[in-house]
């Protein structure tokens, strides 16, 4: 599958072509896109590919990109969610120029509406939307005209105005194109320009009753602006003949649309309506909670703006619908908190370890590297003493044949410590391993070895006396099948229960020192980050993911 997008990377970057040409030929000196949201919902990993397409291109070429808030529809709109888009943008690592509401051009829009009413190119229909929908005929039948469509401009602007003054209750008008009730393009079959919906809007509080549609408010925005290069996704291929037609009669700035393909994750939905349901339903602790898709719930999770970048640039631009790996987003956080985060040993499933040979009630200073990968991130003191801390998997009594961690008998180094001998173990009356019992090995401490003993395992560890209890949570994919919008049924059967995991990690003291959002390189388990639920008596960490990819595994298997 990532494979065949990054072919895809190279031969379809098209619409970097298509700038790059209007540029050269002179037909732009400067391009303007814009990045058009609906503000009913938090921006996901999708919108994420929107973003580096529209402010890619222009921080590429000379150019500026605008926010707008598509925010045409009164009902589903909350200035909550336009607060997080704000955000999320900037944490991305892009800056709009100018920070737009389509709202804004209500009266514009008006004024516009008024225009192709006085042309003979829009009228006012007193049909039903069942009565719309049954004229409209099916792509291979042509629609039928009704009696309102030859209403003269006169009475349209008369009505027009009636709706627009409050005179008509919800659904009983709608203001529509007269273009061609035969049209081949069924989006052409005289499209509904404005519709009278009496709501509230969290910007225009209640001077409309009357709302423009999508098709009547997105190319005239973009027009109103300037932008250049409009683009979106593949859905809307259809309506950019009634988006050139709006355009050309109307007489206004030729903006272009131009569309790429959505960009759908595996073992998620992006989908906003279907996200705030998870949310509303209490799925999730909420928008940001770590296992949505969605740009604050990657942050939280402890993905950076960097990996999502060059996830998005990975992935590139296509021209048809497919569906992503998410191990191709993990790989990408992974190859950039490789760089950055600082190592810590911190132990998730703790087993007893005694150093029978070291004094009680001592503890010793060991050193280690903060991040191998980066010599100026220095070192970090890690105390050592006689108890300490090791995962249960990181001991057998009977070790398998390429087992190169503890058994009886066996060496393993203590990373940054010392090397280790296990001479014995104890067990409880169930059968299970409390305590396992070793000597070090004397001038064996790492940096100042001159022991000459190789050994094939290194463990992670704690000083069970200087350890900090921490709270860990363990994610896993939201969705237990490949493409939850393929699936029959409601998609919250899908659900996979097990996607949370919280237990208690054993921590080394520098980890307390972390700051919110930091991200660490917990040895040998992963990447994890501190949560913003974190007091100062008990720290929390997610895992962002681990170090390798588990379920590549689990499918070799
Ligand atoms: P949703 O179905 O999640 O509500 P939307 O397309 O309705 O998505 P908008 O807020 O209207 O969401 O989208 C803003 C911009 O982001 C649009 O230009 C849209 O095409 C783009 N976009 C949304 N989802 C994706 C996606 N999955 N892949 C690429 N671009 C997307
Ligand atoms: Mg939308």
């Amino acid at each position: 599958m990532i494979t065949e997008d990054k072919k895809e990377e190279k031969s379809l970057n098209f619409i970097e072509e298509i700038v790059e040409g209007d540029l050269q030929s002179g037909k732009y000196t400067q391009i303007i896109t814009r990045f058009p949201p609906e503000p009913n919902g938090y921006l996901h990993i999708g919108h994420a590919s929107s973003i580096c397409l529209n402010f890619g291109l222009t921080n590429k070429f000379q150019g500026y990109t605008n926010l707008r808030f598509d925010d045409t529809n009164p009902v589903t709109e909350d200035t909550e969610y336009v607060e997080s888009i704000k955000n999320d943008i900037r944490w991305m690592g892009f800056e709009w120029q100018n920070e737009l509401y389509a709202s804004d051009y209500f009266d514009t829009l008006y004024e516009f509406a008024i225009t192709l009413i006085s042309k003979g190119l829009a009228y006012v229909d007193d049909s039903t939307s069942e009565e719309i929908a049954a004229q409209k005929g099916t792509p291979t039948e042509p629609g039928k005209d009704n009696i309102y469509r030859s209403r003269s401009v006169e009475e349209n602007l008369a009505l027009f105005e009636e709706m627009k003054s409050g005179k008509f209750p919800d659904g009983s008008r709608t203001l529509r194109a007269k273009i061609d009730m035969a049209h081949i393009n069924m989006l052409m079959r005289d499209p509904i320009l404005y519709r009278i919906k009496h709501a509230h809007h969290h910007r225009t509080g209640n001077k409309w009753c009357i709302y423009p549609m999508y098709d009547f408010a997105h190319g005239q925005s973009d027009a109103i602006e300037h932008v250049t290069h409009s683009i979106c996704t593949l859905e809307f291929a259809p309506h950019r003949e009634l988006y050139d037609w709006l355009i050309e009669k109307l007489g206004i700035y030729p903006s272009h649309q131009y569309e790429f393909a959505r960009r759908n994750l595996n073992y998620t939905v992006t989908s906003k309506r279907k996200l705030l349901r998870l949310v509303q339903e209490g799925y999730v602790s909420g928008w940001n909670d770590p296992r949505m898709p969605t740009i604050s719930g990657l942050r939280r999770r402890g993905y950076t703006p960097e990996s999502i970048r060059d996830f998005c640039d990975r992935i590139g631009v296509a021209k048809r619908e497919n569906m992503i790996d998410v191990g191709l987003l993990e790989f990408c956080v992974r190859e950039d908190l490789n760089k950055k985060a600082l190592r810590r040993m911190v132990v998730l499933d703790p087993l007893k370890l005694v150093i029978t040979n070291f004094p009680e009630g001592v503890t010793e200073m060991c050193h280690s590297e903060n991040n191998p990968e980066d010599i100026a991130a220095g070192m970090r003191e890690i105390p050592f003493s006689r108890e300490i801390l090791i995962e249960k998997e990181d001991f057998m009594e009977v070790p398998t044949k390429k087992y190169f961690r503890l058994a009886p008998g066996k060496m393993v180094r203590l990373k940054g410590a010392y090397i280790i001998q296990c001479d014995d173990f104890v067990k409880d009356e169930n059968g299970e391993i409390t305590e396992v019992r070793c000597t070090y090995i004397e001038n064996s401490k790492s940096g100042q070895d001159t022991t000459g003993i190789n050994v094939k395992g290194t463990l992670h560890w704690v000083s069970a006396a200087h350890a900090a209890e921490v709270e860990v949570r363990l994610y896993d994919r939201l969705f237990s099948v490949e493409n939850v919008a393929s699936e029959e049924g409601d998609f919250k059967d899908y659900i996979n229960p097990e996607s949370l995991h919280i237990i208690t990690g054993y921590a080394e003291p520098a980890l307390l020192e972390a700051q919110e959002g930091e991200s660490f390189q917990f040895l040998r388990k992963g990447y994890f980050a501190k949560d913003p639920d974190s007091t100062e008596n008990k720290l929390v960490f997610n895992r962002t993911v681990t170090l390798r990819d588990n379920w590549a595994k689990a499918a070799e298997k």
